[in-house]
């Protein structure tokens, strides 16, 4: 994923910078979504999953209580489907107090799933407790998010 720095001005703008975002995507990937509440993760969440062609947009919720969504899972239907969608995960740690609850969540198996893992509070999972990814480092996207105004988010990709 190319590193750069994106301003936008509406949820819509972010929706569209996700599904942008989501053509540079090959899974297995981590996706780690960093800032704080109304950043804007949800909302480049939905243009990801639906940039993946796994849901629309609006399928994609908040995931703080169930702390995982799955989304791209054909599991009715033809199996040459099934073997082409993108399977993705979106995933709140918000709710996330300890090591232990991580673990339980069992990230490196979604990965190994050759998923595509989108982790809001990405903050959470430091160095030590981060999953490790098939395709390595190099299949790991941090993304931080900032609000400088009701409609403006600074979006930065490393
Ligand atoms: P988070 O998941 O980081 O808590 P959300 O995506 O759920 O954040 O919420 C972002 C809020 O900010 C939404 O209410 C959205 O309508 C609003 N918003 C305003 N401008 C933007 C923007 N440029 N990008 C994303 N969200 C925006
Ligand atoms: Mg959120």
């Amino acid at each position: 994923m190319r590193a750069r720095t994106v301003v936008t001005h509406s949820p819509e703008e972010t929706m569209a910078l996700g599904a942008e975002l989501a053509q540079e995507l090959k899974a297995p990937v981590l996706v780690l979504l960093l800032g704080d509440l109304g950043a804007g993760k949800t909302t480049l969440t939905k243009g990801i999953v639906a940039g993946l062609g796994a849901a629309p947009e609006e399928e994609v919720t908040s995931p703080t209580f169930t702390m995982i969504h799955e989304y791209g899972r054909a599991s009715s239907g033809q199996a040459a489907d099934r073997d082409s969608a993108v399977r993705v995960y979106h995933v709140d740690l918000y709710r996330v107090e300890t090591a232990r609850e991580l673990e339980t969540l069992g990230l490196e198996d979604l990965l190994a799933e050759r998923a595509a893992v989108i982790v809001e509070w990405g903050e959470k999972l430091g160095p030590v407790l981060r999953p490790s990814v098939p395709g390595g480092p190099g299949s790991v996207v941090e993304i931080h998010l900032e609000a400088k105004g009701e409609n403006e988010r600074r979006i930065e990709i490393r």
